[in-house]
């Protein structure tokens, strides 16, 4: 039975964690991560959401005491909050629900591997985090210690990478992989940095947003000694919503650049969290300003529990749709489905290309900027005039008196 308390306690409970957590020092914000049925003193749970932290049927429940400042104790439909404390949609599990949307069990050749794409494999490291996002598409895997991953577990998905010499792209994830030790992190990097094929190493981590004070100087020294002519790590990261783009979240993302380490966002679109134009387009901007690059927006899989988050396939599309003229591309992501059953990701894009008119040899584009439709001619000669859909004499005619 979850006590409630009444807002002047949880003002009173989070101050108190607050003051007893050393802020800047992040084994202190993991030691005072808040669990489970905890979160009562430290929001006004509605009905729903004291149901969901009994009954949810995905990951477990836990948050940093920085995250949560970001939180409203108070506002049930606040965005940070609603990625920390669970509601009763998360106990509902659909039919057209799976733990495994993608398919990544079947993919996995040995424990911890996923190898989907031709060049490109996915390390899981590790099954825990700093703050267990609801809509977390792994749920399946992450925060349970049946999923551990041994060194040994490690070491065979090295060899793996090492016997097929066409993977040169390791996504390393969890989990996540800055929730490991230094010398664990560094291991890693060492042997994939010593694997002649590997590349490109991409680090999977939320830590810049619900644990920021996790990038150390330490750990950016470790990726920094890996960072090599051998092998180039990237960082991607996914802040969802304004809100989390703080000052500390900055200065951890500046820490990465300095030792070259460019970080890239792969927001995941939330019904009722950032499903909306004005706030996609500020976060956006705001991830500019602190020097991260759009990269992906997921539309949320189909995980157990999922209903509460998942919006229209059209949301992402008209969002991105709107955000093209008003950001320079670089803040721009691509609106991707990762398909289930393994088919891997494809971009959902809004149609700005109307076609191509044989007669004139002319295409016709719809402008973010203008609103209006400009053209533009094939090449004299040009043999790939099949390559187009057709526009029509009539429809031609309509484009030319708009
Ligand atoms: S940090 Fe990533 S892996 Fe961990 S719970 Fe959140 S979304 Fe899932």
């Amino acid at each position: 039975m979850l006590v409630q308390n009444s807002l002047s306690e949880v003002l009173r409970a989070r101050e108190e964690l607050f003051s007893k957590t050393n802020w800047t020092d992040p084994t202190s914000q993991l030691q005072n991560r808040v669990k489970g049925e905890e979160l009562a003193r430290y929001f006004l749970l509605t009905e729903s959401e004291i149901l969901g932290i009994q009954n949810t049927i995905r990951l477990l429940v836990s948050t940093t005491p920085y995250y949560l400042s970001l939180s409203d104790p108070s506002d049930p439909n606040c965005p940070i909050r609603r990625m920390i404390v669970p509601t009763s949609d998360e106990s509902i599990f659909s039919e057209e629900e799976s733990p495994d949307p993608l398919e990544e069990e079947r993919l996995s050749p040995v424990r911890g591997l996923t190898h989907m794409y031709p060049n490109r494999v996915l390390l899981f490291s590790n099954h825990s985090c700093s703050v267990y996002c609801r809509h977390c598409m792994r749920g399946r895997k992450v925060s349970s210690s049946d999923e551990r991953m041994e060194k040994a577990d490690l070491e065979n998905a090295f060899d793996y990478i090492r016997k097929h010499p066409e993977v040169d792209d390791v996504v390393v994830s969890g989990g996540d992989p800055l929730n490991l030790a230094d010398s664990r992190l560094e291991w890693i990097l060492k042997e994939l940095n010593e694997i002649p094929n590997v590349k490109i190493c991409r680090l999977g981590t939320r830590n810049p947003v619900t644990l920021p004070f996790r990038i150390t100087n330490e750990i950016c020294k470790v990726i920094e000694r890996f960072n090599d002519d051998n092998l180039s790590i990237f960082c991607n990261t996914q802040f969802n919503h304004p809100r989390e783009c703080t000052k500390e979240a900055k200065d951890a993302i500046l820490r990465l650049l300095r030792v070259g380490v460019s970080v890239g966002n792969q927001a995941v679109l939330l019904k009722g969290i950032n499903d909306d134009e004005e706030i996609m387009l500020d976060l956006h901007k705001k991830l500019l300003e602190m020097r991260v690059r759009a990269y992906y927006l997921y539309d949320p899989e189909l995980i157990p529990g999922s209903r509460g988050f998942r919006t229209p396939l059209a949301r992402g599309i008209e969002i991105v749709e709107y955000m093209r003229g008003k950001i320079g591309g670089m803040g721009i992501p691509h609106f991707v489905n990762d398909l289930p059953g393994g088919g891997g990701k494809i971009t959902i894009g809004a149609n700005w290309y109307l076609g191509y008119h044989p007669k004139t040899r002319q295409h016709a584009f719809r402008s973010a900027v203008t609103k209006r439709i400009h053209f533009s001619f094939e090449p004299v000669g040009s043999n790939r005039e099949s390559y187009y859909p057709i526009i029509s004499d009539s429809e031609w005619e309509k484009f030319q008196n708009q």
